[in-house]
């Protein structure tokens, strides 16, 4: 028997094209060839189960052997083995029916897909100048075949020696592809690529420590775990087992707070174990640590076209034979099945946090600190989560205590209930640089949330809209009588022209650069002489756009801060008395032209009507900046929000001095 022929394709070059198309991913072809060894094998245990083989099997392994010096690379089996005809059919015709065609059509993603259109075994043309299959069939009366085939169209099948049962597939190394005649480089591969397959695979022997080196024992070094967790009944585990795979996977990694075991069989086939890993904050995130495997076999890293977003911030494995592979990004997002596989999962996932927060509310509260970031990002990300999150997601406050929505809105509804009916839920972000703030507020019988995630000014009006009748107030945005108004509070009616004064008098002392609204109120003697607020709208939507919310017009204004001036406090009464004696009101404003006076005659009226308001402003300004007491009141408020810095705080210290020598030492 020798058999020449040309391989059932069109391309006369397609071993160059295989080359050149492929040329990112040329180390799966070992995954490949595994794959179908280990494919023959389980075949073989199949037709043993149904009865239809009636030999002992032993204990079938598939073997890799590499000849380092001659850079042969084999890949051993006891499967099946094909028969001469199955050769021709499986090798020689459909594997190269339109390769052509097809690679041309998906060279970009040809990576995880080449094992789905018989292409798997071509493959070893990547790294090979020749590769030959000797082959002898498990039916009865079977005869050995070689095939061979240099890297042109043509191939030879010859009879072959072959004794025993199964497939060698054997590589001659190409020169360029010198570095898969390396042992370690195969050891990588092999742990890449099969760690999790269902058969044994042997490379090399087990290695002994003897006389001061590694020598090799007798023993063959199995390179995979063919049963992994995830294959397991999750009854028959503990939490050991799963630290204990995780470790496996992750060797480098912290311990993960909690896992999923998934496990279902209809409508679709799915199995995995997935980790939620400890969330500090986005910068350490680690993506793409879910490998995708299909019956055991790696497929990929990248899952975000078959989980939701956020889940991909989760570690693990899943392991599906119903995820298509063979298609495109898009074609696989808008996969039916992908889909239910996308939707099990998050609904698993919330179900497992549900059942923690329930079962184990102090373990959930213990590890919500590295929780939250996946929280947050889920419920914005994913209507679905949300909901379902709402019910088991927790609030934090200043003092450190937890609360579902459901007990927060019971707590502090009494209290903090405003006069449109809303609750308000009072938050700080940083409760050292807001303490004074969260002090005023509590002093009111006010609970305080502690927000101080990246992701918490997306979530507070994630949360408004969902939670109803419900609004967010960071405590220093607005003096503590009004964070949560009870009545119409009648505040102060101020003069346009003290008013005029009163704003003229703080931007003289304030840092020059942001945008200032200063109003007048009564705040009580014995509350703060000056109070420096930030709009709960503007701070949000400056904060939203910082991270990415794409509102670039409220991202580029200066920043702008409410002063209120509680003309209640006895310092700033002497301020404004001492205003009073130095600076001599504004003189009297030549009259407003009339209507038909020429537009000349009204520029010039213009003009004379703002240089006295001009003078008078600057005589204001002369009187705030040479006054101590204004500039120290001043400093002190800014210092309370934390926005002294620099000379003007080394200025506030080197005056403060001065006032307390003032006071001790005259
Ligand atoms: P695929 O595995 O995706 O079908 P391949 O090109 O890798 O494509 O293989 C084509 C066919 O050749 C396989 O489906 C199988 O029938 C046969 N085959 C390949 N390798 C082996 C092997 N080691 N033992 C038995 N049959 C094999």
């Amino acid at each position: 028997m020798a058999n020449k022929g040309q391989i059932g394709v069109t391309t006369e070059n397609i071993f160059p094209v295989i080359k050149q198309f492929l040329y990112s991913d040329h180390e799966i072809f070992l995954r490949e060839l595994v794959a179908n060894a280990v494919d023959a094998t389980e075949k073989l245990k199949a037709l043993a189960a149904s009865g239809d083989l009636k030999e002992e099997l032993g204990d079938l392994k598939v073997r890799i052997e590499l000849d380092e010096k001659k850079k042969v690379l084999k890949v051993i089996d006891e499967g099946i083995g094909m028969t001469e005809e199955e050769v021709d059919k499986y090798i020689n015709q459909i594997a190269f029916s339109s390769a052509g065609e097809f690679l041309e059509k998906y060279k970009d993603q040809i990576g995880s897909i080449i094992g789905h259109f018989g292409l798997g075994f071509y493959s070893a043309f990547m790294v090979s100048k020749k590769v030959t299959i000797e082959t002898l069939s498990w039916k009865e009366g079977a005869k050995a075949v070689k095939w061979s085939c240099d890297g042109s169209p043509e191939y030879e099948m010859t009879s072959s020696k072959k004794a025993d049962r199964g497939t060698v597939i054997t590589l001659y190394l190409d020169d360029d592809s010198e570095e898969y005649a390396g042992k370690a480089r195969i050891e990588g591969l092999l742990s890449k690529y099969c760690k999790f397959m269902p058969v044994p695979i042997v490379f090399g022997k087990k290695q002994e420590w003897k006389d001061g080196k590694y020598v090799d024992t007798d023993e063959d070094k199995i390179i995979n775990n063919i049963e992994p967790l995830w294959t397991k009944t999750p009854s028959s585990l503990k939490d050991e087992d799963y630290l204990g795979f995780y470790r496996e996977l992750f060797p480098m990694n912290e311990e993960p707070l909690f896992w999923i075991h998934l496990n279902v069989d209809y409508p679709f086939n799915l199995t995995g174990i997935l980790y939620f890993p400890k969330l500090k904050d986005r910068m350490s995130v680690e993506r793409n640590k879910i490998s995708l495997y299909c019956n055991q076999m790696f497929v990929t890293d990248h899952v975000d076209n078959i989980v939701p977003d956020f889940m991909t911030l989760l570690h693990g494995v899943i392991d599906s034979p119903d995820i298509p592979l063979n298609v495109s990004r898009s074609y696989l997002q808008s996969d039916a099945n992908v889909k239910k596989i996308s939707t099990y999962i998050t609904r698993k996932v919330a179900d497992r946090l549900e059942e923690i927060f329930k079962n184990s509310r102090s373990d959930f509260e213990a590890k919500w600190d590295n929780l939250k970031l996946f929280m947050e990002y889920g419920m914005l990300s994913d209507e679905k989560f949300c909901e379902r999150a709402l019910k088991f997601a927790l609030l934090k406050n200043t003092e450190g205590k937890f609360f579902s929505f459901e007990e927060y809105r019971t707590a502090v509804e009494g209290a903090q209930t405003d006069k449109d009916k809303k609750v308000v839920y009072l938050y700080a972000t940083d409760v050292e640089a807001q303490f004074s703030f969260i002090e005023a507020a509590k002093s009111k019988g006010y609970d305080v949330l502690l927000m101080d995630c990246e992701l918490d000014s997306h979530y507070v009006n994630l949360l408004e809209q969902k939670l109803s009748d419900t609004r967010f107030a960071r405590v220093d945005s607005d003096a503590v009588e009004n964070l949560i108004p009870k009545e119409e509070r009648v505040k102060l009616e101020m003069k346009e022209d003290e008013r005029y004064d009163l704003e003229n008098m703080f931007k003289a002392v304030l840092p020059k650069g942001n945008d200032y609204y200063v109003t007048g109120d009564n705040l009580g003697a014995d509350e703060a002489p000056i109070l420096i607020t930030q709009s709960e709208f503007m701070r949000r939507y400056r904060e939203m756009s910082a991270i990415g919310g794409g509102m670039n017009f409220y991202g580029e204004m200066p920043d702008s801060y409410n002063i209120t001036v509680n003309m209640e406090n006895p310092l700033i009464e002497k301020v404004i008395a001492a205003k009073q004696a130095e600076v001599a009101p504004q003189g009297e404003l030549p009259a407003e032209p009339s209507k038909d006076a020429s537009e000349e005659e009204k520029t010039k009226v213009r003009e004379e009507r703002e240089a006295v308001r001009r003078a008078h402003r600057e005589e204001v300004e002369k009187f705030a900046e040479g006054n101590e007491i204004l500039h120290q009141l001043t400093d002190l408020a800014l210092l309370a929000n934390g926005m002294l810095k620099g000379k003007a705080l080394s200025d506030f210290i080197a005056r403060s001095r001065k006032v307390v020598s003032d006071a001790y030492l005259k």
